[in-house]
């Protein structure tokens, strides 16, 4: 094995934020359509207002409204709070399987929250090796020279999307570009496949969905907050104790209809009991709302209906793999794996510095991570470390282990929002707007520049009670 010099992955997503931002000035558009608070039932801010999920959009949304004077009654089907942010204990090292980043901690509002709460956050830099499919490691100038198709596929991305038909998906778009490339670009370590591979990796393993479905017009809304990644000493369970710290959660409270009337809505939970309130605020995830867990009534229409039944859940799952010693040779910190094929783990994120030990997690997303439903915990470990065993010699076993379990979860039904071919970011926009004057919908899937984030659930929560109270508030 040789010693590596350490590379760095520039995000796809950052990369191709301000190329998509500069073709589709709806984004823009749609964000400010909340500049002034929608008209709402006169009496919404009366009390109780209910709010469904103790997820982060859900926590937030209950704080501001009780500091306005508000009463809240937060239901929460699960045992816990956090929803998609849960950390686990994995040998002694506290590990996020959900939501694990604050994705740009430059005026991000979780950071804000975390210094708050006197919560340490640690800079996270991505050091990224590539391990080929035909064995060996990528050099690093043909890293760097991959690095930057990511960077040429971004700012391809408007003529991509002039030049194939409407709906396209991101892999069409990902094969129009592979094909464009000549031979300068491709220098003799980078072939097509490995280029295809690495564009489809990274945006799969970013937004969770597949990239032959994911619309390549709608690639990519979020703007993103500027600075390093960061990760929260301890994990993003100590943030939302924190923002939950003074709210009243009645938890195992799954809710199972909300009915809006003349002068209120009432909430029925599954085992039959009934709590009234002036105005609700939905935050269950998208994928719990399409597979009609909640009834409404009276029901969803026009474009929220065909906002909700066109977004789509992504399926990103995690293998968490606690080792005692470090055992990964050289400079080897975090690394990918060329791949193409099913129920691999093409992304192996290195946490040492957060959890005080050497603790891998394997990442898998798209169809690959739709095809982990169907494997045991046994499997997705042997998987995982099958991949580990192609890669290095003398690999030992894990010594603790845990295996995210997002799409079967009946609480939520994938792992985040993206948006698929024939949707548009505006769709997130209209799932946010107000239903018979008192019933609003909340969380990562309502944010149109933030959708699939825990700063969009926040900001979307925080939208949600600001509307309640007449506010105004356009920054989800
Ligand atoms: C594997 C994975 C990795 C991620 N990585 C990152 C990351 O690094 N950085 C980042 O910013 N984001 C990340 N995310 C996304 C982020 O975790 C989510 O966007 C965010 O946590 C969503 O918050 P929410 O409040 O909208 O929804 P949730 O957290 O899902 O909260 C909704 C709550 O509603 C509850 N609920 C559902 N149905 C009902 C019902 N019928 N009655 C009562 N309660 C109900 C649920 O139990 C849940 O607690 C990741 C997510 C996953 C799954």
């Amino acid at each position: 094995m040789p010693s590596l010099p350490l590379f760095s992955r520039r995000s796809l997503l950052r990369a191709s934020a301000l190329s998509a931002l500069a073709v589709l000035p709806g984004c823009a558009a749609e964000a400010d359509e909340g500049a002034e608070a929608p008209k709402l039932a006169d009496d919404v801010a009366t009390g109780p207002v209910l709010i469904v999920g103790a997820g982060i959009a859900g926590l937030v949304a209950a704080r501001k409204l009780r500091q306005a004077g508000v009463a809240v009654v937060v239901l929460e089907a699960r045992d816990r709070i956090g929803g998609r942010l849960q950390t686990v204990e994995v040998g002694g090292a506290q590990v996020d399987l959900g939501g694990a980043w604050i994705h740009g901690v430059e005026g991000n509002p979780l950071s804000l929250e975390a210094a708050a709460a006197g919560l340490a956050v640690a800079p996270y830099i991505e050091r990224y090796s590539l391990w080929r499919e035909t064995g060996g490691w990528l050099s690093p100038d043909a890293f760097d020279a991959l690095d930057g198709l990511s960077d040429s596929f971004a700012e391809a991305h408007e003529a991509l999307v002039a030049s194939l038909p409407a709906n396209a998906s991101v892999a069409d778009g990902i094969d129009a570009f592979v094909a464009g490339l000549d031979g300068a670009a491709l220098q003799p370590e980078l072939t097509p496949a490995l280029v295809r591979s690495w564009l489809r990796h990274s945006y799969e393993l970013e937004f969770g969905g597949e990239a032959a479905s994911a619309s390549l017009a709608a690639l990519d809304q979020d703007e993103g907050f500027g600075g390093d990644e960061g990760l929260i000493q301890g994990g993003y369970a100590e943030l939302v104790g924190a923002v939950a710290a003074g709210t009243e959660i009645r938890l195992s409270s799954p809710v199972d209809r909300v009915t809006a009337d003349e002068t209120g809505v009432t909430l029925t939970l599954a085992g039959g009991e009934t709590v009234r309130g002036s105005a609700v605020i939905v935050t269950a995830p998208l994928g719990v709302l399409q597979a009609g867990v909640i009834t409404f009534d009276p029901p969803l229409v026009g474009d929220q209906a065909g906002a909700l039944a066109r977004l789509k859940m992504g399926n990103l799952e995690k293998v968490v793999l606690r080792f005692d010693s470090r055992w990964i040779p050289g400079d080897i910190i975090d690394f990918y794996h060329e791949t193409d094929g099913a129920s691999d783990y093409p992304d192996f994120v290195n946490l040492p510095a957060a959890t005080g030990g050497p603790t891998l997690v394997a990442l898998t997303a798209g169809a690959e991570g739709a095809a982990r439903a169907a494997e045991s915990d046994e499997e997705a470990v042997a998987g995982a470390m099958a991949v580990l065993r192609r890669i290095f010699d003398g690999v030992p076993n894990a010594t603790a282990t845990a295996v995210s379990r997002w799409q079967e979860d009946p609480w939520a039904r994938g792992s985040y929002t993206y948006i698929p071919v024939g949707a548009s970011v505006d769709d997130c926009s209209r799932l946010a707007q107000p239903h018979a004057g008192r019933v609003l919908i909340a969380g990562e899937a309502t944010s149109a520049r933030y959708f699939g984030s825990a700063h969009g659930a926040w900001l979307s929560g925080r939208r949600a009670a600001a509307w309640i109270l007449d506010e105004a508030d356009d920054e989800a």
